[in-house]
């Protein structure tokens, strides 16, 4: 047991010995959810350690810091990745010019722990002071300062050690354009190893917090904020859900006697509060509210004044959750000329709830305008947005943050922004040249300083075309034109009229949870079927009764943490599914111990040949899976099925023994059931009224030649824009018009109000999800089948076509589509 956890650390990087290359590690990040096999890890503690490295290393070298970027870039497959966290000492420091010079593996704290007692400050770095000087000037990192911009405005020069092994100073005089080229490149021009940094009064400053609307904000803004030298550290927090709603607090300059009294923040500090109340607002219903209205206000009252290197000395321990095994805490960040700023908000709310992300803050910060880095992100003054969310592991999860993230890089990109390099790597090539414009530049350049491509890291092999390395992973291409959704924008203000006009049509919008938490019930269709096909060929006793139970509630849990968090609680129809699933426990629980004991006995003492009971039982199970598939099952006459029973089936004959056994169990069984069917009957009209027999969807165009025929289908509406309101049948006739409806090339943009919809397939158990969007947040086996497995598929309804008309294509057997 010591052992393996050793050898887990190794594996990890968790250890780092100076000196110490170790042979195939893996090195991983903050999220946990990159990890990476390079061929070696090298911690040197000396500059010539580096440079003999970088030159005598003939594969691909990568470069780690603190390794809190969250997409892979500080390695590569096979690379030597050189930790830097060992060369973290002060070269020199002058109280007097206020600038230090460190080694680039060293932290901010580190370098507050040397000048705090100078009374000085770093001048620029981020809200948390566990990152690396190398790392942080790599990505060219911003804070909460005001009036400061990215973190080269306080760099006075770098020394790095270039692919062939020099070793060059770089500042805005001298090698300017490997100065702005390494600071914000992210690794790819050298191994940035010391730097000598600006430094500011450590003052004391007092916290104020304000709550206003959004559009109060700018305003606010730019009478209190903008150009006051007193302010030193500000964001404002908008709140998730409606985020029209901010709280702006600041630290601002003052004469005060501080209120508390640690110029640092203690390094030994518990962080339970500060986690469980992450978990309160991340996953607890109605968490954000309660972050609102309750978390917040306790934590901003009163008085506070501190200093200001307590305030930039924060730790990410706070932010650590228990465990990332299944989901993780993750960062993203856009940028927008600051006179986008509502725009923006507008497309991200719209996005963030389209996709129902579990978004636990985003902050906004300013930033001045960069002084000219090639990979600037704040080319003109900007308005930052962190946002800070929850998220699965899974692969499926990943894909889909991929959806919405590109949809918010979008939203930046079309307003003149950026979004931020050193998260998850989810853009296009498209957007990433979108983003940072003067990227061929940086690559020209980048090809005279390493022309072999040495330095690589994930980010680059991504988007840098011109290397000259082993090919490049890229962001996956769609497999196929249609498989992108293809629905054009469109118009804003068409759209808002659309939308205006549809929260108006009684029915349309229905509870998206719905899509998810009717699959339990489904499943109750499905396990019969594959009961009936069982029957056909197998013997009644061996049916895995146990393991479909147990399955059931499998799937029960999945769709329960699916929508947990991300939807109102749907208590009616939890209860409804608990009954439902309690029934059918009951039922195959005592069907299944019968089965298995007095039914397999009987069975075996007549011989494998089916009795004439046999072959009604099997008739009887498809004629229920048929009749259930358009109607609900307590209509089904199970006492026609008893009464069958007797009449169609002779007194005697062979197997008498299975034959009388049969006759008393199916009676039995047929019996119950109409008991309980009658019951459930009662009980369902009381408690539901009369079902919906409609779902109404949003289609991009509605061209008279591809309705044809359809009856079930009709246009209530046509739009200005060519979409059209269509009404569709339910259940099962759903699934079969929508997919006519997609092959006659029609397109979702909606489906009763939502945008994200259910799709289950039966396909080979060794097959595995390739289309490039929609993805798979349930897979298990066929319990009766094991060569086939049940996928369901969380899909955006704008690329629905695609992944129906994908999966079509390959034969595989679209099981439903599950119309809320
Ligand atoms: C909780 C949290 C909060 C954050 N807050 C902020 C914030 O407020 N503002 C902000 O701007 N960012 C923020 N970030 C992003 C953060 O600044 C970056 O991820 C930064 O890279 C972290 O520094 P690091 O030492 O961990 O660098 P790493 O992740 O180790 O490396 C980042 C990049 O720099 C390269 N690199 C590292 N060292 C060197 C070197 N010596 N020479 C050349 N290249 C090198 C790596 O190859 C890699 O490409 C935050 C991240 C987290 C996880």
């Amino acid at each position: 047991m010591r052992k393996t956890r050793l050898v887990c650390l190794l594996a990890t990087g968790a250890l780092a010995w100076p000196g110490l290359a170790r042979a195939s590690a893996v090195v991983n990040d903050v999220t946990r959810i990159n990890p990476i096999v390079v061929d070696r890890v090298l911690v040197p503690t000396t500059i010539d350690a580096i440079v003999e490295a970088v030159r005598s290393h003939p594969g691909p070298v990568s470069i780690g810091g603190g390794r809190f970027s969250q997409g892979g870039q500080t390695a590569t497959e096979g690379a030597l990745q050189i930790d830097m966290r060992r060369l973290d000492g002060v070269v020199a420091f002058s109280k007097e010019r206020k600038e230090i010079t460190v080694q680039a593996g060293i932290t901010w704290r580190k370098i507050q722990n040397t000048i705090d007692p100078h009374d000085l400050s770093v001048q620029i770095m981020q809200s948390y002071a566990n990152f690396t000087a190398g790392g942080s000037l790599s990505v060219n990192v911003h804070g909460r300062y005001i009036g400061q911009g990215p973190l080269v405005q306080s760099v006075r020069s770098i020394r790095i050690v270039l692919a062939d092994g020099r070793l060059v100073t770089a500042s805005p005089a001298e090698n300017p354009e490997i100065f702005y080229g390494a600071i914000g490149g992210y690794g790819a021009l050298g191994v940035i190893v010391e730097a000598t940094l600006g430094l500011a009064d450590n003052v004391r400053v007092e916290r104020t917090s304000e709550v206003m609307p959004l559009s109060a904000y700018r305003d606010y803004f730019d009478t209190r904020i903008r150009g006051h030298r007193d302010v030193i550290f500000h964001n404002a927090d908008i709140y998730p859900g409606a985020y029209d709603t901010v709280r702006a607090t600041s630290f601002v300059r003052t004469d005060k006697p501080v209120t508390i009294e640690s110029r640092l923040m203690p390094e030994d500090k518990s962080y339970w509060g500060d986690r469980l109340g992450m978990r309160m607002v991340s996953d607890w219903p109605g968490g954000k509210a309660l972050r609102r209205y309750v978390l917040d206000p306790i934590l901003f009252r009163g008085e506070r004044v501190e200093w200001r290197n307590y305030e930039a000395s924060y730790d990410v321990k706070e932010l650590e959750p228990v465990s990332r095994r299944t989901s993780t805490y993750v960062l993203q960040e856009y940028f927008v000329p600051v006179d986008r700023l509502e725009e923006f908000v507008r497309a991200m709310a719209d996005i963030l709830n389209r996709h129902h992300v579990n978004t636990l803050n985003v902050s906004i910060r300013h930033a001045t305008q960069d002084p000219g880095t090639l990979l600037a992100w704040a080319r003109t003054e900007v308005f930052a947005f962190v946002h800070y969310y929850k998220q699965g592991t899974s692969d499926a999860d990943r894909r889909e943050v991929g959806v919405w993230t590109r949809e918010l890089i979008d939203a930046a990109t079309a307003l003149g922004g950026a979004y931020y390099l050193p998260y998850q790597i989810h853009a296009t090539e498209r957007q990433f040249r979108a983003a940072y414009p003067r990227a061929d530049a940086f690559f020209a350049l980048k090809r005279k300083l390493d022309p072999t491509n040495k330095f690589r890291n994930k980010l680059w092999d991504a988007y840098d075309k011109s290397g000259s390395g082993p090919s490049p992973a890229r962001p996956r291409a769609p497999a196929s034109n249609r498989s992108a959704p293809v629905n054009a924008p469109p118009d804003p203000a068409v759209r808002r009229q659309i939308a205006a006009f549809l929260q108006g049509v009684p029915g349309y919008k229905r509870d998206e949870a719905q899509t998810y938490l009717t699959l339990p019930e489904w499943l109750l269709v499905y396990y019969p079927g594959e009961y009936a096909r069982f029957l056909k060929d197998r013997p009644a006793s061996d049916f895995p009764y146990f393991a479909s139970i147990g399955q059931f509630w499998s799937y029960y849990r999945d769709v329960y943490r699916l929508t947990r968090g991300r939807y109102p609680v749907n208590w009616g129809y939890h209860v409804m599914v608990l009954v439902i699933g309690s029934s059918y426990t009951a039922e195959n629980g005592i069907k299944g111990s019968y089965e298995r004991t007095i039914g397999r006995l009987v069975e075996r003492l007549s011989g494998p040949a089916p009795t004439q009971e046999d072959v009604l039982a099997a008739d009887v199970a498809q004629d229920y899976v048929d009749f259930i598939r358009a109607e609900p099952w307590y209509e089904f006459s199970f006492l026609r099925s008893l009464k069958q029973l007797w009449a169609e089936t002779d007194l005697f004959g062979p197997h008498l023994l299975r034959k009388w056994e049969r006759k008393l169990a199916l009676s039995a069984e047929y019996l119950v059931k109409a008991e309980y069917a009658t019951l459930i009957k009662v009980a369902s009209k009381a408690a539901y009224g009369n079902e919906v027999t409609e779902v109404l969807a949003l289609v991009d165009e509605a061209p008279a030649a591809a309705l044809e025929g359809e009856a079930g289908v009709e246009v209530r509406r046509r739009f200005e824009d060519g979409s059209a309101l269509l009404s569709l049948p339910r259940y099962d006739e759903f699934r079969d018009t929508v997919l006519r409806l997609v092959t006659r090339g029609i397109r979702f943009r909606e489906i009763a109000g939502n945008g994200e919809i259910l799709v289950t397939a039966v396909v080979p158990a060794e097959w595995s999800y390739d289309l490039p969007s929609g993805s798979v947040v349930i897979e298990k086996p066929m319990l009766a089948d094991r060569r086939l497995k049940r996928i369901a598929v969380r899909a955006p309804v704008a690329s629905l076509h695609g992944i129906l008309l994908e999966l079509a294509d390959r034969k595989l057997e679209i099981e439903h589509v599950y119309d809320y």
